[in-house]
């Protein structure tokens, strides 16, 4: 059983990056690659159903089945979250706590506990964390993950996003909603196709046919005021405005209006933003049956190309490479380096890794449990000592 993992320090507020120039970048990490060298992109945004009224009906059995609305009451107060139940009864989130009330006279109000939704959201969190490091979190229960590379070696996004909504369901017991895509923009449209409890993937073949038939108020930015402007010009769905140019586009709505002509193609390069670093990105292998040192050589190859792999999605450069070992008897002995240059390419990583192993002196007839390979020490590139262009 191979499983990753990866060590994040406490939240950080900024979502900056630094360029190797120094110069700071606001929004684009230096590992995202943008115009045609971009590789195909995987994106998942999984969305979790009535989050807030979910987890209240999970832990009071009592108040399952039942319609429920998260809010606190009050002539001011807006509704936080609404049970599918309450929902039937048109009861929806921000709606005026006073008007849900009325919509449905037997709901049960319970006021919001936002402490604990903070603590199931950062269990769902762990989840995430297990498939990708590259995950942006929009609010308490939802996130954009991209898993072009993922850590548990599935094959597709596709089952990464079945695996998370699985592992959503058996550990914390709720449902999640998920959808697929090659960017943002169209995940977030796919996660709210098969709502609740749901999975819809878009296809990077099936684009254009399934933005066409789409009204523009789909579009994300798309409000009332947008949609009616549009409409004057005769355009109701992504179709009819896939036909107009970029310049009648700009003219009516501005810097927004070629935003929309991209979004009308299915094109949304922006990348998914993960708002913490890493601290350590590692790999383990558990064996069926234990193994001698000298028979580990080919699973620390395995191991270091997965690393290697998760760590292509960091900004920031690894210094250090650890090699860790479980014995027989549970025993556990990292070895690591910190070479002059950080390791450039998965063979240096392999090198290094393969290097350290022989750093392990233990009795012949020793054998091993579980190996693992991990970089750490991972640095801004522009903290590494470089000769300063303006001296003094
Ligand atoms: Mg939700």
């Amino acid at each position: 059983m191979r499983f990753s993992v990866i060590e994040k320090p406490p939240m950080r507020a900024d979502t900056t990056f630094s360029c190797p120039s120094g110069r700071l970048a606001p929004s684009k990490p230096a590992s995202v690659y943008h115009g045609h060298k971009m590789a195909q992109r995987k994106i998942v945004h999984v969305d979790m159903d009535a989050f807030y009224a979910s987890v209240e009906q999970r832990d009071d059995p009592g108040l399952r089945g039942k319609p429920v609305v998260v809010a606190w009451r009050g002539k001011r107060s807006v509704v936080c979250a609404a049970s599918y139940e309450a929902r039937r009864f048109g009861v929806r989130s921000a709606m005026a706590a006073s008007r849900a009330e009325r919509l449905c006279p037997d709901a049960v109000f319970v006021p919001p506990d936002f402490a604990r939704y903070r603590g199931v959201s950062r269990a769902v969190r762990e989840i995430f964390l297990r498939h990708t490091d590259v995950v942006e979190p929009l609010s308490l229960d939802e996130a954009y993950l991209d898993v072009t590379v993922n850590k548990t070696g599935l094959a597709t996004a596709t089952k990464v996003a079945c695996a998370i909504r699985q592992q959503i369901r058996d550990e914390l017991h709720l449902t999640a909603s998920a959808g697929v895509a090659p960017n943002k923009f169209l995940a977030k449209i796919a996660s709210d196709w098969r709502k609740p409890d749901g999975l819809f993937v878009i296809q990077p073949s099936q684009v254009e046919d399934f933005l066409t038939p789409l009204p523009v108020e789909r579009i994300p930015g798309v409000g009332k005021v947008t949609a009616s402007k549009l409409a004057r010009i005769a355009v109701r769905t992504v179709g009819d405005l896939r036909a107009r140019s970029p310049a009648e586009l700009q003219s009516l709505f501005g810097r927004y209006g070629l935003r929309l002509y991209e979004l009308a193609r299915g094109i949304d390069e922006n990348p998914v933003v993960s708002e913490r670093a890493t601290k350590s990105i590692s790999s383990e292998d558990t064996f069926e049956e234990d193994v001698l040192l000298e028979e580990t050589e080919s699973v620390i190859r395995r191991l270091a190309q997965h690393t290697w792999n998760s760590s292509r999605n960091e900004a920031r450069t690894a210094r250090t490479v650890v090699l860790k070992l479980k014995t027989d008897d549970f025993r556990i002995l990292t070895r690591s380096l910190t070479p002059d240059a950080p390791p450039g390419s998965c063979e240096e990583l392999t090198d290094i890794a393969l290097s350290l192993r022989d750093r392990v002196q233990m009795g012949p007839g020793q054998k091993f449990r579980l190996v693992g390979v991990g970089l750490s020490n991972f640095r801004d590139p522009d903290l590494d000592p470089e000769p300063s262009l303006f001296p003094g």
